[in-house]
């Protein structure tokens, strides 16, 4: 498999350090909200690269932290009248919720912040001690200036940067550098803080990251992904600090997903095109937004709107419609292999179909094309189940290869979540049945048009009746 490693700007074949284990860190929320759905695109995203990487064959630890303690976990807190613990384990609860439902798997190890302290006041004390982090009267800085390779991620001109910042930051005269930025900040009124041999005070953000992969996963992990907004400065910093320490590589790939964009503008919360997962969840099953998500390469903008969310909605029916279709028909269909012109179609798609997709997921986890390559499957499977012609165990293949295939992408093409036809539906279906019996049609396309007003589709096939929720 080839992925795009951002670190390199190019793709690379992916291969884990230790054979057959993958060590990846994603960049976990920040809680002190429901998340939305630019948070929920990466989790999505490296959950199905996890899900993949585990259909290979390979073990994979996977470790996605929580960050507990923060200005904006402070703030709401205050806000609130709780404590930032209180708000974090009670946000934690909500990120499990809407990420269950989304189907991500719960990652092996979630770390918090703060219950990383020791960590992260172990890797200070290197910094400090090795010179690459100095104490000024308001925290603990990371001195740039001492990690040579510094904006080798971002490839950001470190001139232009050094420039912006000492424009726009006010208060940083103790610093050495304007780029320099704070590994442990001492204690303010009305925040929560640790002891540490500085003073008393609290962790900086990158260096949460930092400590919290060093500490499950060891000084020199396989990937490390998260937002393209992530890049700079946070996984910069993150790079900085936990090279400078360890004087080892930290990650060798690094993926970056594309951003969230909402009726094709930036999304933003004062603008209010907003939507947490939550929200969403009101209007869209969360296996549409899942499917939403990965129907795009995950480098690229995506793009969220009503139209193209409704449009998510009856392409996932075609193929749920499709699963449960083939499984009808497979029920009447020849229990021996044809020979039909029909079967060897339906063979050559599934094969085809193979290909294609494990092609498209070996290229930089392309799901947009493989899931395209689920929709060839799907037409083909559709055509050979209606020519009337073709093997039960063909069918089933087809069935299961869906079941399979879209199973790596965490989408469950049998769950149909179809209602019970209610009785009064089926009555209506039976008198039907009989009119056409005495060749009443007349009666029987009306009854067919009352049954379509009550929101249900009766389709004749070789096969029998069927009633569908439209
Ligand atoms: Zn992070």
């Amino acid at each position: 498999m080839k992925i795009y490693n951002s670190l390199t700007r190019q793709k690379e074949d992916l291969t884990p350090l230790e054979s057959g284990h993958f060590k990846i860190y994603v960049c976990g929320p920040t809680v002190y909200d429901f998340f939305h759905i630019g948070n929920a695109r990466p989790f999505i995203v490296y959950d199905t690269l996890r899900r993949y990487l585990l259909w290979l064959g390979n073990q994979v630890t996977y470790v996605q932290n929580f960050t507990d303690i923060d200005d904006k976990v402070i703030v709401r807190a205050n806000k609130e009248g709780i404590t930032s613990k209180e708000l974090a384990e009670t946000m934690i609860g909500e990120y499990f919720h809407d990420a269950d439902a989304l189907n991500i798997l719960r990652a092996s190890i979630h770390p918090r912040a703060t219950e990383s302290i020791d960590d992260i006041i172990r890797i200070v004390k290197i910094l400090v001690d090795k010179g690459h982090a100095y104490v000024t009267d308001d925290g603990v800085y990371f001195s740039i200036d001492t990690f040579p390779s510094y904006g080798k991620l971002s490839g950001h001109n470190l001139d232009d940067l050094i420039a912006g910042a000492s424009e726009r930051v006010s208060d940083t005269e103790s610093k050495r550098n304007p780029l320099d930025f704070a590994v442990w900040k001492f204690k303010k009124e009305g925040e929560p803080f640790w002891p540490s041999p500085w003073g008393d005070g609290r962790p900086g953000w990158h260096i949460e990251c930092s400590a919290m992969s060093l500490a499950n996963l060891g000084e020199t992990i396989d990937i490390h992904a998260g937002g393209v907004d992530l890049t700079f400065p946070h996984h910069e910093n993150e790079i900085a600090q936990s090279e400078a320490a360890t004087g080892k590589p930290f990650v060798r790939y690094w993926m970056h997903n594309g951003f969230v964009n909402i009726n094709y503008e930036k999304m933003s919360k004062s603008g209010g095109n907003f939507f947490t997962v939550r929200d969403l969840a009101q209007r869209y099953p969360y296996h549409i937004l899942r499917f939403f998500i990965l129907q795009a390469h995950y480098r690229m903008p995506i793009n969220f709107s009503d139209e193209l969310l409704d449009a998510t909605v009856t392409s996932w029916k075609r193929i749920t419609s499709s699963a449960d279709h083939l499984a009808f028909v497979a029920k009447t269909a020849p229990d021996e292999t044809t020979k039909s012109e029909e079967e060897q179609a339906l063979q050559d798609a599934l094969t085809t179909c193979r290909y294609n997709w494990k092609n498209a997921m070996d290229d930089d986890l392309n799901t947009a094309d493989a899931i395209a390559a689920l929709f060839e499957l799907v037409r083909a499977a559709n055509t050979a189940a209606s020519s009337g012609d073709v093997s039960a165990p063909s069918l089933l293949e087809a069935r299961d290869t869906l079941i399979e295939l879209f199973g790596v992408l965490g989408l469950d093409p049998s769950d149909t979540q179809e209602e019970a036809v209610p009785s009064e539906i089926m009555a209506l279906v039976e008198e039907r049945t009989k009119a056409k019996e005495a060749r009443d049609y007349q009666r029987a396309d009306a009854i067919r048009d009352e049954v379509l007003a009550k929101g249900f589709k009766i389709e004749d096939t070789p096969q029998g009746v069927r009633v569908l929720p439209l």
